[in-house]
């Protein structure tokens, strides 16, 4: 087995050893007091990395069924989708597919959605939700959702759906200061867990949305959420392995603090961009494809040097024992992407920078 360092797809992420092995504990209950306790231990926790006093919801699927349950429980009819890459075309997918009309602001992919921009949008006051990425994992754009969410909460009764699937755990994200309505995300991202899980947290504003729509649906009802985790359990049988294994990891993310996890995200990151740049004064031109100071802490995309292909250069990389991602969707021969999240730490990422260096120059 390659050791740890060596895995930098941004998504699923490595697993540490002693997650991976929380997973082999004998089976449970899930209406027993062994899950109630479990539980109990692990929401606190997860209320520290949402920053929140709010239940957090824990749901065994991945982020995509959260990304469902946003809309069926928090949009009633019009939905304003921001799109600036392949993960929020997703959200704006999935609206539609929940029988909501829903439109889209599109950006380039790369570029994030401005405040003001959204403001205008807004004005006329057909919509009643928004939905919006944080770090829309295929392009590395971060968008600025505190602001978002202001402008959204002026233009009356409108609710933003936020997905923070790489942001959670990995960038600052205050789920109450930023009075975001709903906002979720997955464990195989920043949270270094397997996959599997999705979390979310609700603000009592969506939840009063949710008592009056009627297409929420069994699965991802929040109301149904809402009340089982404050009693401790799960709506339905939980992935208990997959519970064990976080109950392991939040108390290491305990250990290590919020600040300092997202301080060690924003050094792999600006590592990363320094890098870039050193690349390019040297004559191979490596450019991170969003704007300077709307750049994921976690995931950077970068657009690759004219005559080399993404693929290829990822196919190199894991001939020397490390896994990259490929551009996604359409950006998929032009860029490649790094995911510097959940346990990486700096020093591993150099060998990663530095094996990418000589696969570059070859
Ligand atoms: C990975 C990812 C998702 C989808 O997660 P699944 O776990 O595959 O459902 C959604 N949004 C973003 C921004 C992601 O990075």
């Amino acid at each position: 087995m390659a050791p740890f360092g060596s895995f930098f797809l941004p998504g699923p992420t490595e697993v540490t050893d002693a997650v991976l092995a929380a997973q082999t504990r004998p089976m449970i209950g899930h209406r027993g007091k062994g899950m109630e306790e479990l539980l109990a231990g692990i929401q606190p926790a997860l209320q520290r990395v949402f920053r929140t006093s709010r239940p957090v919801y824990i749901s065994s699927s991945s982020a995509t069924g959260l990304m469902e349950g946003a809309l069926r429980n928090g949009a009633r009819r019009r939905v304003l989708s921001l799109v600036n890459g392949a993960f929020s075309s997703r959200f704006h997918k999935i609206a539609g597919a929940c029988g909501l009309e829903a439109d889209t602001l599109d950006v380039e992919w790369g570029a994030i959605h401005t405040p003001e921009m959204l403001a205008d949008a807004l004005k006329g006051g057909s919509y009643d939700a928004v939905t919006v990425v944080h770090s829309e994992t295929s392009t590395g754009a971060l968008n600025p959702i505190a602001e978002l969410a202001k402008v959204t909460h002026a233009a009356g009764d409108v609710v933003l759906l936020v997905d923070s699937v790489t942001g959670v755990a990995g960038q600052p994200v205050e789920s109450d200061l930023w009075a975001l309505d709903f906002v979720l995300t997955g464990s195989q991202k920043a949270f270094a867990l397997p996959p599997g899980l999705a979390f979310g947290v609700a603000q009592p504003n969506l939840l009063e949305r949710a008592a009056r729509a009627t297409g929420r649906g069994v699965y991802f009802d929040f109301l149904e959420f809402e009340s089982y985790t404050l009693k401790n359990q799960t709506p339905n049988t939980p992935a208990v392995s997959l519970l064990y294994a976080l109950a392991e990891q939040v108390a290491h993310i305990d250990r290590e603090t919020m600040p300092a996890r997202w301080a060690r995200h924003e050094s792999m990151a600006r590592r990363t961009w320094a890098w870039a740049d050193e690349m390019t004064a040297r004559g191979l031109p490596m450019r991170v494809l969003a704007p300077a100071g709307h750049r994921s802490w976690t995931v950077t995309c970068l657009t690759v040097p004219p005559g080399k292909k993404g693929g290829d250069i990822n196919a190199a990389m894991k001939a020397r024992g490390i896994t990259i991602s490929a551009g996604y969707g359409k950006l998929k021969d032009t860029t490649i992407r790094i995911g510097h999240m959940g346990e990486h730490t700096l020093p591993e990422l150099e060998q990663v920078l530095a094996a990418l260096e000589e696969v570059l120059a070859s």
